[in-house]
């Protein structure tokens, strides 16, 4: 019989992005189905853990939280090294997290390896009157850079179960 630990496949998602964009909220939103109330979302903890099924497979996922290291150059090549993927988040309420993108992308290339999925995530979809960044902008940068593009929110529980499971998908596509 299978005991609890087992599983199809493993795989190690990190998440990037500047300060506030809402990466400790999404992961919460997804591990633990909730939206921590007020600031200082930081959990505390390097990764979470969660199993999920897709087409009969469990695929058990190592999610990594940044925890307050945005800043760039500030996170080792040791927190990228052997991700599986990476949640590049920003805030589509917040031009200059969208911005710094072109930053992010040049850790990426430097650090990470170069068979990574990269997914970018314009978060805060809740917030829509206060959309700095069009979606078709984001679109459009996303194409550019091959990676797959969503929009969330955490707080609405908006495309959050999804952000994950195509990833997942994605992934064992590419395994
Ligand atoms: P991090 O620094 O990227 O980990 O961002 P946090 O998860 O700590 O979130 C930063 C702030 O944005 C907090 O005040 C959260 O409550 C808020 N926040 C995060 N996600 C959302 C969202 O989807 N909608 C709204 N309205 N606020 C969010
Ligand atoms: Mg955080």
């Amino acid at each position: 019989s299978m005991s609890m630990e087992d599983y199809d496949y493993l795989f190690k998602i990190v998440l990037i992005g500047n300060a506030g964009v809402g990466k400790t909220c999404l992961v919460r939103r997804f591990t633990q189905g909730l939206f921590p109330p007020g600031q200082g979302a930081t959990i505390g903890v390097d990764f979470m853990i969660k199993t999920v099924e897709i087409k009969g497979e469990k695929v058990k996922l190592q999610i990594w939280d940044t925890a307050g290291q945005e800043r760039f150059r500030s996170i080792t090549q040791s927190y990228y090294r052997s991700a599986n993927a990476l949640i590049l988040t920003y805030d589509i309420t917040c031009e200059d997290s969208f911005r710094c993108l072109p930053e992010w992308l040049r850790e990426i290339e430097q650090y990470a390896n170069n068979q990574v999925v990269t997914i970018l995530v314009g978060n805060k979809i809740d917030l829509a009157e206060k959309r700095e960044v069009l979606r078709q902008r984001a679109e459009d940068f996303a194409d550019a850079q091959s990676m797959l593009y969503l929009e969330t929110s955490a707080k609405e529980s908006d495309n959050v179960e999804k952000l994950f499971l195509d990833l997942a998908c994605e992934l064992i596509r590419e395994a």
